[in-house]
């Protein structure tokens, strides 16, 4: 519990103005994407790296959880406060403090948003690939934070291949800097690539530099449609095997497609599934490009629906975008999931959710960057059904595991998944894990809870 005297000296580090300890507020920074709620007992908004570090240091003399926030639009409850505690909200660190031209970088502090990051390099004519479907309000500090991906990551990779170096305040207050502008770096352990990916347990990031590339000229997408699901595997392996990759391979369901079908602005044939591809570059070499994808898929079982370039590409994406707030109408509640499979794995994969979903007769379906073995699976369900929701969620682990494949490939594993790490990572390298967060973190005061169940 914060008493009065804690919150006093939190007000001290961070100004009366930037604390609050109002019901409604509390309550606006209980949960996030997942819909998991817990009250904090406090919603701070520091503005220095150096308020960060004096609040932790309090954290760790009296005892209470700190857990950092971006815009809440994770999806596996990280930012959640699961055992109340301070939120440390980001948003006042929202600035981008150099784009770098001539060395193609950026820095920036943790609450930028992505898009705006986005659309600020852009206008200089440079590119930060990484782009979450959640891209227009999640922040670059809970993007590093899950390593997160989005549809082009198949050419371009996640965030982790973007980050070349953070300002990172640990646990006990300390500030340090990993990395450097450099393109390579091999001096001692590589601490970046330690603190991507670990879902604000390690430590809490207040600025971070990232390596850009020259912005393409040109976008160019093609809807498929597979008659026979069965002809994934064929079609995808052609898709891969393209002398120049594509930016992006998205597939959608039979059962996201009849959630949007009534919204396209065209009309379907009779298929099992949708691929939505991209490509970009030059215009002159998009163009030849679209020119000879268009020429291969005439040789393989698909049925090509239609076809963008330029800013019409972008319209295609309306479909993709439309699956979310869609599917509500199969239940009032969803259970969503983010298994990756090994490429050669994934009609067997979108055969068992099939199948899970006669087996249990719930709305199981899946979509998502099919490009590199990411699907987001995900049940509805509605008030009575939890724990036939539960089940099929522990059906779907199963499957992806047994496939070879892992629980998560960019929303992390937060609360909704900690149950299941010893499902796939071996004692050993678990509890490798629970020994550095220990190191880090002995009193267990930044976001505990996450990752690990304790
Ligand atoms: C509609 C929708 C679509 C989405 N699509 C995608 C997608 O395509 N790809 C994808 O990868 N994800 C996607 N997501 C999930 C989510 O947007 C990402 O995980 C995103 O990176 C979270 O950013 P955030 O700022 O909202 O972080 P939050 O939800 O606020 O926090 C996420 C985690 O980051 C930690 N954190 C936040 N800031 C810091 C910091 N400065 N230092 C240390 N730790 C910090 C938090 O403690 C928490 O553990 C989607 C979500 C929604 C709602």
């Amino acid at each position: 519990m914060l008493d009065k005297k804690v919150i006093n000296l939190l007000q001290k580090i961070v100004g009366k103005e930037h604390l609050t300890t109002a019901p409604e507020d509390l309550l606006s920074y209980s949960y996030d994407a997942t819909q998991i709620m817990h009250l904090p007992e406090a919603v701070v908004f520091p503005g220095t790296a150096e308020e960060i570090a004096a609040i932790l240091k309090l954290a760790n003399q009296y005892h209470f959880a700190v857990i950092p926030r971006g815009a809440g639009s994770g999806m596996s409850g990280g930012a959640v406060p699961i055992k109340g505690g301070v939120v440390l909200a980001m948003s006042r660190l929202n600035r981008i403090l150099e784009i770098d031209c001539a060395n193609m970088t950026v820095l920036v502090e943790p609450g930028v948003v992505t898009a705006e990051l986005q659309e600020a390099v852009a206008k200089k004519g440079l590119f930060y690939p990484p782009d979450p479907a959640s891209l227009s309000f999640s922040s670059i500090g809970g993007n590093v934070a899950e390593c997160a991906g989005g549809p082009r990551a198949v050419k371009y990779g996640v965030t982790k291949d973007y980050v070349l170096g953070l300002e990172v305040v640990l646990p006990n207050g300390e500030i340090i800097h990993t990395g450097k502008k450099t393109i390579k770096r091999v001096t001692g352990y590589d601490l970046t690539s330690l603190f991507v990916g670990s879902e604000g347990t390690l430590g809490i990031f207040t600025k971070i530099l990232l390596r850009l590339l020259p912005l393409p000229e040109m976008r160019a997408t093609i809807l498929l449609g597979l008659p026979r699901l069965s002809s994934l595997p064929l079609v995808l392996n052609a898709l891969l095997r393209l002398p120049e990759p594509l930016t992006a391979i998205e597939f959608i369901d039979d059962l996201c497609l009849e959630c949007v079908v009534s919204k396209l602005p065209f009309r379907l044939p009779q298929v099992e599934g949708l691929l939505l591809l991209e490509m970009d570059g030059s215009k002159k070499v998009v163009e030849t490009r679209q020119k000879d994808l268009l020429e291969l898929l005439n040789h393989l079982e698909v049925k090509i629906i239609t076809t963008a370039l330029g800013e019409k590409a972008k319209g295609l994406w309306e479909v993709r975008r439309a699956i979310s707030p869609a599917v509500f109408q199969l239940g009032e509640k969803k259970s969503s999931h983010d298994i990756v499979v090994p490429r050669a794995k994934l009609l067997p994969m979108i055969e068992r959710i099939k199948a899970l979903r006669e087996e249990y007769g719930l709305p199981v379906f899946c979509f998502g960057h099919i490009g590199d073995g990411n699907l987001h699976v995900n049940i509805m369900y509605n008030q009575g059904e939890e724990e036939m929701a539960q089940s099929v969620t522990e059906e779907v682990i199963k499957a992806a595991l047994a496939f070879d494949g892992t629980i998560s490939g960019e929303h992390g594993i937060g609360l909704t998944k900690a149950r299941f790490m010893p499902w796939e990572i071996e004692p050993a390298a678990l509890r490798l894990m629970q020994t550095l967060k220990r190191t880090l973190d002995p009193n267990n005061i930044l976001n505990p809870g996450k990752i690990f169940e304790v």
